[in-house]
């Protein structure tokens, strides 16, 4: 049991991937999901599987002695930003309050390390392309402000109880699992590639391009799309470089360059062999206009290698999910 890793949310879409490869690599992953957004099927049925609310202390610090855990992975969490700006206080309870009280249940019962599940959005609108880490940190919605505020924590516990984290600062996750095992299911369809498969299944008539006048080469914001089971890789190796003693930091998980919306949308045509109905629109409030990832930790530090940095591959990966989900999970 010393290979014993809790994973909050891993009934969700990275919780899952990151379940499958723990799995892979000869760890025990233990799940604790509200299944709010999360599926039951999306974890196997081998994995000990607790339904309930990851803040709850009462809940968690038992499952921690019982399931011999040696860190925590922390996925759970409210993830959309239009949300936070009409429900703030939604974001700060189910983010920041309910990460205080499972930071608080790991200290109580000495678990030495924990990986939390960050956000580029924690950066705002910075001002130089690429981002390091060091970046100035200037969220600019509740939802980045809620994952910032569990950063400072972790960094406060860190140096007061020795908690040593990894906050892992997501940039574009896209893709599925290579063999379908695991996706995306929210019934929310926010997400440029997403978006743009389910137009081409016929779920929506067309594609609204949000913005056409940013300051980049072709007027469309610009992202650094990274395959879930990319960074699902880098969470085992975040955990390794834990379990081996190192030291707090927070890290950039992206593969380092860009896409605009046109090049993804022309990237889809390709892999779907279809022209996709689309249209301009207005700016969609909010959106920077390109966030790249300076990301040489990831690789230098814990050697991760990317296996699916390839737009094509991440958008052929989502296509086959989202046909299976279509039929699996309606
Ligand atoms: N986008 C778009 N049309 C859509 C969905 C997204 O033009 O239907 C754009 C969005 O404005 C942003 C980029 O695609 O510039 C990526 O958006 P997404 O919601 O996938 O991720 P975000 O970067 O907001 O986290």
């Amino acid at each position: 049991m010393s290979s014993s890793i809790l994973v909050t949310g891993g009934a969700g879409y990275i919780g899952s991937h990151i379940v499958l490869a723990l799995r892979r690599e000869g760890f025990w992953p233990v799940v604790v999901d509200d299944l709010s957004s999360g599926r039951r099927e999306l974890v196997s049925a081998e994995v000990p599987f607790t339904e309930g609310d990851c803040g709850d202390e009462a809940l968690i610090r038992p499952l921690l002695r019982r399931e011999g855990i040696v860190s925590v992975i922390h996925c759970a969490g409210r993830i959309r930003v239009d949300e936070s700006v009409r429900d703030p206080l939604l974001y700060y309870q189910g983010n920041t309050l309910v990460s205080r009280n499972l930071i608080a249940a790991c200290v109580a019962e000495k678990i030495p390390s924990f990986l939390f599940s960050s956000t580029a959005a924690v950066y705002g609108n910075p001002a130089e392309i690429p981002i390091l880490e060091e970046t100035p940190l200037n969220p600019v919605n509740p939802y980045g402000r809620s994952k910032l505020m569990t950063e400072m924590m972790l960094q406060d516990a860190s140096m007061a109880y020795g908690l040593r984290a990894l906050s892992m600062r997501y940039f574009n996750v896209a893709g599925a699992d290579p063999d379908a095992r695991a996706g995306q299911v929210i019934p929310f369809v926010s997400h440029l590639i997403r978006r743009a498969l389910r137009v081409y299944l016929g779920e929506f008539p067309q594609l609204e391009i949000f913005g056409t006048d940013y300051p980049t080469p072709d007027g469309t914001c610009i992202r650094d799309y990274i395959h879930v089971s990319d960074l699902a890789d880098a969470h085992v190796r975040g955990i390794r470089y834990l379990l081996a003693g190192g030291a707090s930091r927070a890290v950039n998980c992206g593969y380092g360059h860009g896409f605009s919306v046109r090049e993804v949308l022309r990237a889809v045509e390709a892999v779907t062999g279809q022209p996709l109905p689309m249209v301009e629109s207005p700016r969609r409030e909010g959106d920077p206009a390109a966030l790249v990832a300076q990301a040489d930790w990831l690789r230098k530090e814990l050697g991760w290698t990317p296996k699916f940095d390839d737009l094509p591959t991440i958008i052929a990966h989502a296509l086959a999910w989202e046909k299976k989900a279509l039929h699996d999970f309606q």
